[in-house]
């Protein structure tokens, strides 16, 4: 999806809160519920890398704890990388835009569609509200 990405990193695993139809991860068996997984605080993330972090899970959703966003910011503050983070709530985003890892980090969201299709259901917010956020954050920058 993102040629520049070089790995994909997850602290966070589990059945993401957004419940996406088309989600690739719904392919997968036996995914457990949402939690953090500290053995992933044991990874040489290394250095020079273009880390998309929270590929598997939105890492960033409503049901995810501060805390565990700042935990897994702080780690990857540790190592010498840039990194992708990506998120259907990009709302989330805004809470965190003085944390150090920032400055080496690119942010995204997913617009699929401008048409409202009422028979789609998914717990993510609807993309005028992803464009807002995503408005706002860069008028941060
Ligand atoms: S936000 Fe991403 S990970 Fe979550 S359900 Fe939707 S496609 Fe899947």
């Amino acid at each position: 999806m993102y040629p520049f990405v070089t790995h994909t990193w997850n602290a966070i695993k589990g059945i993401c809160f957004h419940d996406c139809p088309y989600c690739y991860m719904k392919k997968f068996d036996g995914l457990l519920p949402i939690r953090f997984d500290p053995k992933e605080l044991e990874v040489n993330l290394g250095n020079g890398n273009f880390i998309f972090v929270g590929s598997g899970t939105d890492a960033w959703a409503f049901d995810i704890p501060s805390d565990w966003i700042t935990r897994f910011l702080d780690y990857c503050n540790l190592f010498n990388n840039n990194y992708l983070f990506q998120s259907k709530d990009p709302s989330r985003f805004l809470e965190f835009m003085g944390h150090p890892v920032i400055q080496k980090s690119v942010f995204c969201t997913t617009i699929e569609t401008n048409i409202f299709y009422p028979g789609i259901v998914m717990n993510a917010p609807g993309t005028r509200e992803r464009a807002q956020a995503m408005q706002e954050l860069a008028s941060l920058e």
